[in-house]
């Protein structure tokens, strides 16, 4: 990453190792517009305010732990992913960032398309009204069960995954009078993280079907026999929390060379290439994402450049954004309840969360933001970390942060950029109650998915 280590702040600057942290922030009030959804700012008393609301209010109506999600920018983001390739293109909005009734009609009336993959988000997707064709099943491992039901609602695209899977699809498609129309996913030997991609002859990882040895070709091979399959394209996806473009440049060009192989062979130009999600946000002010337009643009360049070199005409792209739509528009809000100072180290903060409703840091060491949302504070800078009320050391929200020196329990701190794979991937762990998604536009605030009681852990405990 560009983060350098910087001078530290004023206290226990000798003890840290180098690059673990930046400065503290020149301003700790501050709200960077970057990190935070569009509607977020402070307010005369220095209270932040998401779409007018103050984060005291909401904490009172809704409570805490809570995420609050700003539902113009949701809808912005839609928009801009929609409008980013003139409509040319096709824009899966990827279910598992976060799907809920509410969102799936949001991203149905923004004109967006979404991948789910599971039966339980094929069934909130159809339950929410987005219609069938609409819709595209992934998953390296669908069971027949979610293979049927997934042909018989009438899904626009399954993406086959493995071998297994075309002779399975094909024979549930045969089975129920169907001709389905698939992808296949070529794993295009490109890892990408964070800013920098690497090239490898095999990935070894369980996705996809590897463009190495021949094995996506024979894949098309098999498809194309098959009368209950429709092939449409090739798909590929290559990683996460991308911000550099040379990874889907690699991509792209490969999966283009593998349909002007498929050409060579069967006389078929295959319609469609769909190049994947991964596309990175703003966790913290050091992060610098690209806008849409111009991934839409570096994408659509490349696709037309390596058609024109290799005769094809140039098929339609689709991309499957999850958390740069979803991510950046969503912020935790939580208590704090007790303050530890170690003395030559840091403050631990606990909040009434943690890696129940945010397992990222724990999962990926994800680096996150957090300010002081209930009032501001002229204190200095206080090396911070912001730990969760759960059984495990290692159950830290913000690893290293600086918040106000008179933080003081009852605060509220606001975590943001939690839209993508937090709720979606929040557990009960130590029984806690997964906290309730609160929507908010236009100054009105409305529970989109409610939080958990202790009703509903006890219903599952059958005794
Ligand atoms: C996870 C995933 C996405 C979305 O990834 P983001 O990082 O949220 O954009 C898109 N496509 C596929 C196949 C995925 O597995």
């Amino acid at each position: 990453m560009s983060r350098s280590a910087h001078p530290a702040g004023p206290r226990h600057a000798d003890v840290l190792p180098e690059g673990h942290y930046t400065a503290p922030p020149a301003d700790l009030n501050a709200l960077d517009p970057r990190v935070w959804s569009r509607t977020v700012t402070r307010d005369a008393d220095g209270v932040a305010t998401l779409g007018g609301i103050p984060v005291t209010r909401l904490a009172e109506e809704f409570g805490t732990p809570a995420y609050f999600l700003d539902e113009d920018d949701f809808r912005a983001r839609c928009r801009a992913w929609h409008d980013a390739f003139g409509g040319e293109a096709d824009v899966f909005y990827a279910g598992k960032a976060f799907l809920s009734r509410a969102v799936v009609g949001w991203l149905h009336e923004e004109g967006l398309n979404l991948d789910v993959c599971s039966a339980g988000e094929l069934t909130t997707a159809l339950a929410a009204g987005m219609p069938a064709e609409r819709i595209a099943m992934h998953g390296n491992n669908k069971t027949t069960d979610e293979i049927e039901r997934a042909v018989t609602a009438g899904v626009g695209r399954i993406v086959l995954d493995s071998f297994q899977e075309i002779v399975r699809v094909a024979h549930i498609a045969e089975r129920l009078g169907r001709r389905q129309r698939v992808q296949i996913r070529v794993t295009v030997g490109v890892e990408a993280h964070t800013h920098e991609f690497i090239a490898t002859a095999h990935e070894d990882q369980k996705f996809g079907i590897a463009l190495a040895d021949g094995q996506a070709a024979e894949a098309v091979r098999r498809v194309l026999k098959l009368d209950s399959l429709e092939l449409a394209g090739i798909h590929s996806h290559i990683g996460s929390q991308i911000f550099d473009m040379a990874g889907f440049e690699v991509s792209a060009r490969r999966v283009v060379q593998l349909l002007a192989e498929v050409r060579d062979e069967h006389g078929v130009e295959l319609p469609e290439i769909d190049l994947g999600g991964g596309l990175g946000i703003a966790y913290t002010s050091e992060d610098d994402p690209r806008e849409p337009h111009e991934i839409a643009k570096s994408l659509s360049d490349i696709v037309t450049r390596e058609c024109a070199a290799a005769g094809l005409a140039v098929p339609r792209i689709s991309v499957e954004p999850g958390r740069a739509i979803v991510g950046p528009t969503t912020f935790t809000l939580y208590e704090v309840g007790t303050l530890k100072e170690l003395p030559g180290l840091r403050t631990y903060v606990s909040v009434d969360g943690g890696m129940s409703d945010n397992i990222r840091t724990a999962l990926y060491d994800a680096e996150y933001s957090v300010a002081l949302a209930s009032r501001v504070s002229s204190a200095g800078p206080m090396l911070s970390r912001v730990v969760g009320k759960h059984c495990e050391s290692g159950d830290i929200v913000v690893k290293d942060a600086f918040l106000p020196a008179d933080l003081a329990p009852g605060d509220l701190l606001a975590v943001p950029a939690t839209g993508a794979y937090c709720r979606s991937m929040a557990s009960n762990y130590n029984h806690a109650l997964r906290p309730p998604v609160v929507a908010v536009k236009d100054g009105k605030a409305r529970v989109i998915m409610r939080r958990e009681t202790e009703e509903d852990l006890l219903r599952l405990d059958v005794g």
